[in-house]
């Protein structure tokens, strides 16, 4: 689920970012210039751009920046900073921001665009992950960089550490060496000490080792290219499975219904009752019967045009019960079987069903169309028949047509 919905939000938004990567760069490069991303529009002769949408719509990059998918999207952008990649965004601000100072120590300034800002902002949450591979020592920054397990130095010993090991704050970590040793003043603390310990475990830098490069590590574990999924997960807030999850989530599921499903078991369909409650003006009668006023529970267990449906599917699968008195009662009845197939034959079924049910309302409401009992009853059982048609290969799915035919 959550590598789903992870899926969905970086397809749209790698949508927006690959126009950055590819031609967004030499408008951004253009109207850094102008002072601000927030021209890009008037530069782009009116074409939208992400960026200058995000800033002329909110001035304030913090609301966006909330997102959990911008913001591990904005990581993947940092992370190509250090990465050894070819694009022309990167070498830009490598270019203009990068030349005497770490990306960890830069100051913001008023005239930085929107975007560079929001990566600025970025860059406690980036920190942990990026950890730096001593080769050649020309690259990584003694004090920001975190090459030592003590993380960066310059927060390990504190900022009276240039003075005390004699490395200004733009060192980078071949400065420690010379004759191909490590050349440091002797430990005056217990983090130095450390430091010097560490040090000892480690080749001394040398050109022959090649150039020093960034690793972006999640749980211990390194990558070199970065690892969306798993990034995301480790951002997010995480919650305990819900009851339910097994009854939506189900080998073999149609996304389209699944996600009705999903938001109709967390009440959150914009039914008439919900609508008003909004305090939208629409009338609450169900759309379907005309006769009570549509709530969730209404529309897809009590109301007499659902129940038909639900008698002539429980009629189909050869069961005894006439329909549903509540909703968690619908979910029990096809999560309890103990048979996997027949378990996946009732939640394609309901699933299909409430799909079904939560359109044919929507037709009814928008577009005057009306099917009877029948007429959508048949629609289901196509749409049923096709469904497990295209699993037929998978072991679940081997039988049902059988047991749905009977
Ligand atoms: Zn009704």
């Amino acid at each position: 689920m959550a590598k789903k919905l992870l899926v969905v939000l970086f397809t749209i938004l790698l949508v927006h970012m690959s126009l950055i990567i590819s031609g967004v760069d030499c408008r951004a490069l253009k109207t850094e210039q102008m002072n601000g991303c927030d021209q890009m529009a008037t530069l782009d002769g009116g074409g939208f751009s992400f960026f200058s949408a995000a800033g002329a719509a909110n001035s304030s990059r913090i609301p966006l920046m909330r997102s959990l998918a911008f913001r591990t999207l904005c990581l993947r952008l940092i992370w190509l900073i250090f990465a050894e990649g070819r694009f022309l965004w990167v070498a830009w601000h490598k270019h203009h921001h990068l030349r005497i100072s770490s990306f960890w120590a830069l100051s913001e300034h008023k005239q930085d665009s929107w975007h560079w800002k929001s990566l600025l902002d970025l860059r406690p949450l980036a920190r942990p992950f990026i950890t730096c591979k001593i080769q050649d020592g020309l690259s990584a920054s003694f004090w920001f960089d975190s090459w030592t397990p003590l993380g960066p130095l310059v927060n390990a010993i504190g900022n009276s550490g240039t003075r005390m090991l004699r490395l200004p704050s733009n060192a980078v970590v071949a400065d420690s060496c010379r004759n191909s040793q490590w050349n440091l003043p002797p430990p005056r603390s217990d983090v130095v000490v450390d430091l010097h310990a560490f040090l000892t475990t480690i080749p001394v830098p040398t050109e022959e080792a090649g150039a020093d490069y960034y690793s972006w590590t999640v749980d211990g574990e390194d990558f070199s290219v970065f690892p969306s999924s798993k990034t995301w997960s480790i951002l997010r807030e995480s919650q305990p499975q819900q009851a339910w999850y097994s009854a939506i989530w189900f080998k073999g599921h149609i996304p389209k219904h699944a996600f009705t499903m999903w938001v109709a078991v967390q009440d959150r369909l914009p039914t008439r009752c919900r609508l008003s409650s909004w305090g939208i003006l629409t009338p609450l009668t169900c759309c379907l019967c005309l006769a009570a006023d549509e709530t969730r529970d209404h529309l897809f267990i009590d109301c007499s045009f659902t129940k038909d449906i639900w008698k002539m599917m429980l009629l189909r699968l050869s069961e005894s019960r006439q329909g549903f008195d509540s909703w968690n009662h619908l979910l029990a009845w096809y999560t309890s079987v103990s048979s996997k197939s027949i378990r996946a034959l009732r939640g394609i079924a309901v699933q299909t069903i409430i799909y079904s049910l939560w359109i044919e309302r929507n037709n009814r409401a928008f577009n005057n169309q009306v099917n009877t009992t029948s007429d959508l009853f048949k629609q289901v059982d196509r749409t049923i028949r096709n469904i497990i048609s295209a699993r037929k290969t998978r072991k679940a799915f081997k039988h049902l047509m059988a047991l749905w035919l009977v």
